[in-house]
């Protein structure tokens, strides 16, 4: 199995190394900000502790399947409970009475304890007892943003793992190759999000889920098709919500800016496209007014319809 993370290769080599020799220590600290791979990386490390094959983790075994849809037996993951804010003292006493248990049917027992910032001192007292005289077949892996927020008893007990983003152009590689986008658009995305892949990954997902910039799309083929009265339509289920057209008017004017890069300088279609998008930046800070949205998409609409029909 391939490792899991972009750039990263320091780690890569090192745990690569570790896997490979069984030499895996107790206790791991997984560090780095949302996005980078934290999670990715600790159900890695699951994966090829629990693994039986030579080349850890396979990824094809029974053990690895069960890992990877999160049923494996002797993977626990402790996380923040409903409605609340922190790891409490209980769940970490819970874990401690059943570390010393043997593994079910994997040669070690793997603790994967999410948001392990939020572990109070005292919580974060009673996991050291643990790590102190940890039982040989066990492996915890602790997930942080920093590790300033733990302990430095807790610390100076395990390895530190701590995660960067990749360069621009590993990270725009890596979407263009998973996430079926264009160069321009990840590295545009991934320049807003400073490499961050985790962070670009939900701001596609967040594009595919809004309705708004779905509308925006109709809205502009119906345009395109001469057609205002379907362009119009197309905008009615937005009529009442303020937020969703908001995204409307950013996805619109992201499909003109691209429309006037990719025509000819200076050809009718690109001043056709230029005066949509003056068009638009007039209107939407109409937006922040109590304006009601339907006479937006009215003057929107009657405005696109009379510059496609000059
Ligand atoms: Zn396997």
């Amino acid at each position: 199995m391939m490792f899991p993370l972009v750039a990263n290769k320091r780690i890569k080599d090192s745990l690569t190394s570790l896997i490979s020799q069984e030499r895996l220590p107790h206790a791991i600290i997984i560090e780095g900000d949302l996005g980078t791979g934290k999670r990715t990386l600790s159900r890695y490390i699951a994966k090829a502790s629990v693994c039986d094959e030579e080349a850890r983790p396979c990824g094809v075994c029974r053990n690895c399947h069960l890992a990877e849809i999160g049923s494996h037996p002797d993977i626990e993951v402790v996380t923040t409970e409903e409605k609340k804010a922190s790891i409490t003292k209980d769940q970490i006493e819970k874990l401690r009475s059943i570390a010393y248990h043997s593994a079910h049917t994997a040669k070690r027992r793997v603790f994967i304890i999410e948001q392990a910032n939020t572990m109070n001192p005292a919580s974060q007292n009673k996991l050291l007892k643990v790590l102190e005289e940890p039982p040989s077949d066990v492996v915890f892996i602790l997930i942080t943003p920093s590790t300033e927020a733990l302990l430095e008893t807790v610390v100076s007990r395990c390895l530190v793992l701590s995660l960067f983003p990749p360069t621009l152009k590993e990270a725009t590689d890596y979407l263009v190759l998973n996430r079926n986008i264009d160069k321009e658009t990840a590295e545009k995305l991934l320049i807003e999000e400073k490499n961050n892949i985790g962070k670009a990954i939900l701001r596609l997902e967040e594009k595919k889920e809004s309705i708004g910039r779905a509308v925006a799309h109709d809205f502009f083929d119906a345009v395109e098709g001469s057609s205002p009265l379907s362009a119009m339509l197309s905008t009615v289920t937005l009529e009442n919500n303020r937020g969703e057209t908001l995204k409307f008017t950013e996805e619109l004017s992201e499909i003109l800016i691209n429309k006037v890069k990719n025509a000819k300088n200076l050809s009718e279609t690109a001043r056709e496209y230029t005066r949509m998008y003056d068009a638009l930046c007039e209107l939407v800070p109409t937006l922040t007014t109590n304006i009601n949205l339907s006479l937006f998409f009215t003057a929107l609409t009657s405005k696109f319809s009379a510059i496609k029909n000059k």
